[in-house]
């Protein structure tokens, strides 16, 4: 019966209402891409993760289109009963040549995979160590092993404990949290490849150092990262020059790479062999569908052929980024196509982010704010993402309305 809890939802969603923390979904009337239409409006969008422009790319819709017609809607089946095509073998193998790691398997979602790779392979006597600031499937797929858990303050790799003065919380290097699991039988570091909110690039030459110093395994979730980070857009083990010492790649289909849906595990073989039998979300979730899987196999393809789409949005990323800091933008520095856009500074920061972000929209850019709690106190900011698919006359119209309503919002000169 529908009683008691009704009137509890709508009181606690009165408060979140009433925070002005509700999530309110703009609606697209169009295929995602570059230009989108909202409310009937064309505009340019420029905060979704189609970072190589793929969404909507003819070459994808086509494969896709083929699949269905040679291998059918779906498979009403998990992999291990009947879901498994030659199709779904071959993306695999794809995906593990492409990112240079020896298998692959498939799921739905990247945060199925993470939901799935550590609860078998870590068990009780065995130590997770986690950077703080991981996405939150990481989290979650952390909750659901029985390893004992260290938490290392974000990207900090030092052998300390420190109390940090502003909120007394006491925090931990990742040295630190090796030496205190030594004990432990089996050891993995678990990182974000590219962190979503500041765009910073896990430092993964110093975590592999530490990881064969204390004889642990490194997962790396390259959601942020995969199809064009690098010099072939292989992802941060590239970036970082640690291919071959990176354990683990998780990642998603739903960015970069054509941006549906779906995610995998790339690791040795024993790992995938072990994945296909005992991680949950694999066993008990029905298979990825052929579109999905046809598309995937195409985006691999492009990307193994040229690395023209990551070296275009290379140089946009360059681009946005030098025109936005001359003209007087508070932006974190880096290089990933993540441009966070900063209100801290200013007073009364959270609302003159959203107030930006719906001016932008009349300007005809449609970019997202962020505040607490999704980020820390005095960190609103606009997340800005530029994609392959932006052309040179997007970025311009997009760095005049920025500056147009920088200026009249007093916030640049
Ligand atoms: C987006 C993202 C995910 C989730 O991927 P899905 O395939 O959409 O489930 C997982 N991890 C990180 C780091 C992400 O950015």
């Amino acid at each position: 019966m529908y009683g008691k809890i009704k009137e509890y939802l709508a009181t606690e969603f009165k408060k979140i209402q009433d925070a002005g923390l509700i999530k309110n979904e703009r609606v697209i009337e169009s295929q995602q891409g570059a230009e989108i239409i909202v409310k009937g409006k064309k505009c340019l969008n420029f905060c979704a993760n189609n970072y190589l422009g793929l969404s909507s790319h003819p070459d994808l819709i086509n494969a896709a289109h083929k699949a269905i017609d040679e291998r059918g809607f779906g498979l009403s089946s998990v992999r291990f009963i009947c879901g498994t095509q030659d199709i779904h073998k071959t993306l695999e193998h794809k995906i593990s040549d492409f990112l240079g790691m020896e298998d692959c398997i498939l799921f739905s979602s990247c945060f199925d995979a993470n939901g799935g790779v550590f609860e078998p392979l870590m068990e009780e006597e065995d130590a997770i160590i986690t950077d703080a600031l991981n996405h939150a499937s990481i989290i979650d797929g952390i909750r659901l092993s029985k390893a004992k858990r260290w938490i290392y303050n974000h990207g900090d790799m030092r052998d300390v404990e420190e109390t940090d003065s502003a909120t007394g919380k006491s925090g931990k290097g990742l040295e630190r949290c090796l030496k205190e699991s030594q004990s432990c039988r089996f050891r993995l570091i678990a990182t974000d490849g590219v962190f979503s909110m500041d765009g910073d690039i896990a430092k993964l030459k110093e975590i592999c150092d530490l990881a064969e110093k204390y004889d642990a395994l490194v997962m790396v979730d390259d959601s942020h990262a995969t199809g064009f980070m690098g010099k072939t857009g292989k992802g941060t083990h590239e970036y970082n020059d640690v291919m071959g010492r990176v354990d683990i790649i998780t990642t998603t289909f739903g960015k970069a790479l054509g941006g549906a849906s779906g995610g995998c595990i790339a690791s040795y073989k024993e790992i995938i062999d072990w994945m296909r039998n005992k991680a949950r979300p694999y066993l008990f979730s029905n298979t990825v569908p052929p579109a999905v899987v046809g598309a995937t196999i195409k985006v691999i393809d492009i990307l193994t052929k040229s690395t023209e789409l990551r070296d275009k949005l290379e140089q946009n990323t360059k681009y946005f980024r030098e025109k936005m800091t001359a003209v007087g933008f508070d932006i974190i520095p880096g290089v990933h196509p993540i441009v966070p856009i900063m209100f801290g500074k200013y007073p009364n920061c959270s609302k003159l982010a959203v107030d930006f972000a719906n001016r932008m929209l009349d300007e005809g850019i449609y970019v997202t704010p962020f505040s607490f709690p999704v980020v820390p106190k005095g960190k609103d900011r606009i997340r800005v993402q530029i994609s392959a698919g932006h052309e040179k006359q997007h970025l311009d119209m997009a760095i005049e309305a920025f500056t147009k309503v920088g200026r009249e919002l007093n916030i640049i000169k």
